[in-house]
């Protein structure tokens, strides 16, 4: 490519020329790595749309340190700057980007104007890491029920000759075997959802539709129990990213809220908008969670009471995924509980600008 620029550019002359920069845009267009082109004080003349859904471009600068300094450095010379950065998925969270960036200074453009191509690792780096955790996560929980299975097996050969018995343990093997038959679910739904990146391929998401997905889901445990899930308007606010990884993260909260209260409680579900950030906060009358355990319920497979999770059908990975799906928002979720009062689980979420919804 750089050859391409370099016939571009043997006749332009030395000013920017928009007919030039006409054409780059037009080759870049067809570059599979985000685009950028900077003029001096880092002003950006030019961005590729996935440039602009990591977030770097702010009011048409570019915006995070370390790409500038690359883009200073580059400005410097005419070699090739290149750099792996580490860049914050919106201002809220610990989510990062993996970008590889590559600058060069290209005069012909215009003074100090500098290309720069960004490849987005993050997709790759997530799938290494799933892989890793799968193997992890299936040896150390799916040897139990497999346990079980095998000497509830045993246990129906040695009982042949006393039919309640075989009853008893054939119910028991049934039980066991729809516990794993959902934990080798959320293991695959957890491994899935941690090898898609929703901000790759962002749409506008509104949050009404999220939260009556959510609803409509988890109505008939509600009803079971006589809890009354009390939903406030999400209004028009939207989020940038995956309707249904976001309904699945609202889905668990309020499931939760639901097998940790007492019957004939009710769940809150307050959503607000501050500035640029929308939070989603899930409030229940229940248990509540001790301030020990609350440092880590969000780990995968942590139960604070792992025999009334099972007994709510739960596997310890709910609040896990949750987690994993606002990370990869740029979001975050923060807990406040009391034991004995009950909790509020809050989202929080970059909200998406009207200009987005557009796109
Ligand atoms: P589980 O499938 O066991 O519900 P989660 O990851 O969703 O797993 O939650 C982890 C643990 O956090 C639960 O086992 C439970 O002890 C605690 N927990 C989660 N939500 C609540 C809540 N709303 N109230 C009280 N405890 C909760």
């Amino acid at each position: 490519m750089a050859r391409l620029f370099g016939r571009a550019v043997e006749q332009a002359p030395a000013a920017p020329d928009l007919r030039l920069s006409a054409v780059v845009s037009r080759i870049l267009s067809l570059v599979s790595e985000s685009s950028l082109i900077i003029a001096p004080g880092e002003k950006v003349l030019l961005a590729s749309d996935s440039a602009r859904a990591l977030g770097i471009v702010r009011d048409e600068k570019l915006v995070g340190e370390e790409l500038a300094a690359m883009v200073r450095h580059a400005r410097k010379g005419f070699e090739l700057v290149e750099s792996r950065v580490e860049f914050k998925r919106g201002r809220l969270g610990t989510g990062t980007f993996e970008l590889i960036v590559r600058a060069l200074l290209i005069p012909e453009l215009g003074s100090g104007t500098v290309l720069v191509l960004i490849a987005d690792e993050s997709e790759s780096r997530l799938v290494d890491e799933v892989r890793r955790d799968f193997v992890a996560n299936i040896s150390h929980e799916l040897k139990t029920p497999i346990g079980a299975l095998s000497i509830l097996a045993e246990a129906v050969v040695e009982a042949s000759d006393d039919p309640a018995a075989v009853r008893r343990f054939a119910e028991r093997m049934g039980t066991e075997s729809v516990r794993l038959g959902d934990l080798v679910q959320e293991i695959i739904d957890l491994s899935r959802l941690q090898s898609q990146d929703p901000l790759a391929h962002p749409s506008f998401v509104l949050l009404e539709n999220v939260l009556s997905l959510a609803l409509d889901r988890t109505k008939l445990s509600a009803q079971k129990r006589d809890i009354t899930v009390v939903p406030s308007s999400a209004g028009g606010l939207g989020v940038m990213g995956n309707q249904e990884q976001l309904t699945t993260a609202l889905t668990n909260l309020i499931n939760n809220a639901i097998a940790y209260s007492p019957d004939h409680t009710s769940v809150g579900i307050g959503i607000e908008s501050r500035e640029d950030i929308v939070e989603i906060a899930i409030s229940d009358q229940g248990i509540g969670i001790s301030e020990a355990d609350i440092e880590r319920i969000f780990e995968r497979f942590y139960r604070v009471d792992p025999a009334r999770s099972r007994a709510t059908g739960g596997t310890g990975l709910g609040l896990a995924i949750v987690k994993h799906i606002v990370t990869n928002h740029g979001g975050d979720v923060r807990v406040w509980s009391m034991e004995g009062s009950g909790s509020t689980f809050t989202l929080r979420l970059p909200l998406a600008s009207n200009s987005q919804e557009s796109e």
